[in-house]
């Protein structure tokens, strides 16, 4: 299942010119297959999940070809082109939305499944994110730097989540922008699901 997802995730288009200021970097399909098998086992009573900062909507067909509803926001129209075109191809239930994750407003909460910018060009580009992800979700996946794991859990704690697992993987990224030496890279990742605390 996991294997399959990932073949088929990886035929997806990737950004055609991706924006350094935004920090778009896609999620490997392995990565994105493992978060979106993962959660149909343990959030399978979930029906919509949001994917904030979704790009070219890598984890949004993951999560909707395992079944959920998503709706994928991005800031990015030229993302959200590709994002289009990709869940097309893959047919599965999932919308797209232009907006700036700030400025969202939901009025029931949702599950949130993200890669966000890491925070590496734009100070704190990733707190934009995971301050979103408490307000709006109940059950958040979430991939962050590796060194994270302090501060998203103090986070999550502050904002009535719970931690209740973290991954750590290391990310192999291919050559995105001229800087970039190498055609891959591994980048160390951890990647974390937290839940509501419920009072
Ligand atoms: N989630 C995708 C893309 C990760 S790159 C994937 O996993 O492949 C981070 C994404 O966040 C980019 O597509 C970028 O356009 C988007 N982004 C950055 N700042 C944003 C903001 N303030 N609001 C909405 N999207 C934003």
């Amino acid at each position: 299942m996991k294997k399959s997802l990932a073949i088929f995730l990886e035929s997806l288009d990737l950004f055609s010119t991706p924006k350094l200021r935004l920090e778009q970097y896609p999620t490997p399909s392995s990565l994105a297959a493992e978060i979106a098998v993962t959660a149909s086992i343990i959030d399978s009573e979930q029906d919509v999940f949001l994917d904030l900062g979704c790009g070219t909507g890598i984890l949004s067909v993951a999560m909707g070809l395992m079944g959920f509803q998503v709706v994928g926001v991005d800031v990015d129209r030229d993302a959200l082109k590709i994002a289009v075109k990709n869940s097309r191809k893959a047919d599965v239930d999932v919308d797209f939305v232009q907006q700036d994750v700030r400025y969202l407003m939901l009025k029931k909460r949702a599950g949130i499944v993200m890669n966000p910018p890491f925070g590496i060009k734009k100070r704190h580009a990733d707190r934009i994110f995971l301050k979103k992800a408490f307000e709006t979700g109940n059950v958040i996946y979430s991939i962050h730097s590796a060194g994270s794991e302090d501060f998203v859990r103090k986070m999550a704690e502050f904002n009535g989540f719970q931690v209740t697992h973290v991954w750590k993987y290391r990310m192999p990224l291919r050559k995105t922008y001229h800087f970039h030496q190498k055609q891959y890279k591994l980048i160390p990742v951890e990647v974390f699901r937290m839940e509501m605390v419920l009072k």
